[in-house]
């Protein structure tokens, strides 16, 4: 596994938890265009494919059942997308404030113990 220096004060273990939370992903429309490039699809093509209205119809979501693992975390745990994942995953859990969240993620159990340099999964 490939891991750099992040900006963001945590250590991802890369567990893979925060990609099996029951929830939707919201897209942007750079967030569309990013994926479907990494994908070699036209946005077209990954909005058929790969995305559904949110239930509040106010935009998209990827598709897929909200209650599963998202569809672009393999099988060891990694984003198949990683270089053009969603804005709402990069900003996870840095930017999230949730009581939930320590129960979830172990690098922001982590960060409140104010352990370690901050690394993330680069590929
Ligand atoms: S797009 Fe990647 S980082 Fe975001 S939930 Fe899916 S697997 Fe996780
Ligand atoms: S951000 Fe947290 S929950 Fe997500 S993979 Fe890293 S350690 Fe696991």
């Amino acid at each position: 596994m490939n891991m750099r220096v992040s900006a963001n004060d945590f250590v991802c273990q890369c567990c893979g938890a925060c990609c099996k939370v029951p929830g939707y992903v919201r897209l942007t429309e750079a967030d569309v265009e990013a994926m479907a490039g990494e994908l070699g699809l036209t946005e077209e093509a990954f909005i058929e494919a790969y995305t559904e209205l949110s239930p509040t119809r106010s935009g998209l979501v990827l598709k897929g059942d909200p209650a599963a693992p998202c569809c672009f975390l393999t099988a060891e745990n990694l984003c198949r997308i990683h270089a053009a994942r969603p804005q709402q995953c990069r900003d996870y859990p840095a930017r999230w404030r949730s009581e939930a969240i320590e129960s979830v993620c172990a690098a922001a159990r982590l960060r409140r113990s104010g352990v370690g340099a901050a690394t993330e999964q680069t590929d």
